[in-house]
């Protein structure tokens, strides 16, 4: 495979992966990007990889799988923020023989011996819980080990990246509405509350596809207690009756949590998009590969479609090479 120059534009989860991934294959990578990588969508994410049914799904089925090896990979390394913990899947769960790919996927899985009250479906399993702020240190420590840097960058146009680098990832979440063109990406407002941990082990994450669900991810000094989602909302500031509203069903479905203290309020705009986009796209002699429109899932697919950009720079920047070949 031919070594090339590459910049990634975007340092949440997405770009991380991206530009450790492309590193750990030989790449020279330089990232770029408008806010810290403390201070992404991304460094406020709860921390599970949970099912996803993102479109297209197929892909993210492939991408899923993928990172869920990738985490379990790393689990064994506490350095990497990554544990597999027990977890609880409940609400929209089919008949255990009846299970689709992405709930037949998940690790270790089992009839529960007791459900949270309110909820009368689940599965019991393994999940990889990520500690983010441990997590991204880990992936900037890993790409400067390997030679990567990041620079603080906002980027206007995607041929400013190209005029310095033929292959440009682009991994800017809600930032590729206007880097790509692309109207069909959307911010979709994200709301979490985090107590402190009085003594709460085990994952519980309710699928819905409605508008506001409960989850409880504990880490080992905090939990986090989801949630509510609202589409087109563009304004980051805490909401605080929907925060009363999330710690009251959390606590209601793990009591453990009623003498919690609340820590903060976390939220963040989020890159929805109908479908997750990892494309080629060329543009004279450079190659931008795109990656963003992750939507909730971003920790679910990262490393998955990571693993597929790795891919398409080496089928595409080699076929712009060597056109013979
Ligand atoms: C409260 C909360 C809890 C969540 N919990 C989970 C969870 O448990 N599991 C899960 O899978 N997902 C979760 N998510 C969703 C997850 O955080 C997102 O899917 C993920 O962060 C998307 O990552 P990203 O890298 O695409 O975008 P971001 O993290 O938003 O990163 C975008 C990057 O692009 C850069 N950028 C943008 N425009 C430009 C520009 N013009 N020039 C240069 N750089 C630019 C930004 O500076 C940033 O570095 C949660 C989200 C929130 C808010």
């Amino acid at each position: 495979m031919t070594k090339t120059e590459v910049v990634v534009v975007g340092a949440g989860v997405v770009g991380l992966s991206c530009a450790v991934s492309l590193a750990e294959a030989g790449h020279r990578v330089r990232v770029w990007t408008a806010d810290d990588p403390t201070a992404t969508a991304s460094a406020h994410a709860a921390g599970v990889w949970k099912p996803t049914y993102q479109a297209p799904l197929a892909s993210s089925l492939a991408w899923a799988s993928r990172s869920l090896e990738h985490y379990r990979r790393l689990a064994v390394d506490p350095e990497t923020g990554v544990r597999m913990v027990d977890a609880l899947t409940v609400g929209e769960v089919p008949d255990r023989h009846a299970l689709p790919d992405q709930l037949s996927m998940l690790p270790d899985l089992a009839v529960p011996t007791t459900l949270p009250p309110g909820f009368d479906r689940g599965l019991a399993h393994r999940a990889p819980v990520v500690d983010l702020p441990r997590h991204l240190r880990w992936m900037l420590e890993r790409l400067a080990a390997l030679g990567g840097t990041v620079v603080l960058r906002r980027v206007e146009s995607l041929d400013e990246a190209l005029a310095e680098a033929p292959v440009v990832v682009l991994a800017a979440g809600l930032g590729a509405r206007e880097l790509a063109g692309d109207p069909t990406v959307r911010p979709l407002f994200s709301q979490y509350v985090v107590t402190d941990n009085p003594g709460v082990h085990r994952v519980l994450v309710e699928i819905s596809d409605a508008r506001r669900w409960t989850s409880v991810i504990p880490h080992a000094d905090r939990v986090h207690l989801g949630g509510v989602r609202v589409p087109g909302r563009t304004d980051a500031t805490p909401d605080r009756e929907e925060a009363r509203e999330i710690l009251h069903r959390c606590r209601e479905a793990e009591p453990a949590l009623q003498d919690a203290r609340v820590l903060r309020i976390d939220t963040g705009i989020l890159p929805a998009r109908p479908t997750t986009r990892v494309e080629v796209e060329q543009r004279g002699n450079g190659l931008v590969v795109h990656d963003y429109g992750h939507g909730g899932s971003g920790l679910a697919l990262c490393w998955g479609t990571a693993h597929d950009v790795v891919r398409l720079v080496a089928a595409h920047h080699t076929a712009v090479e060597r056109p013979s070949a």
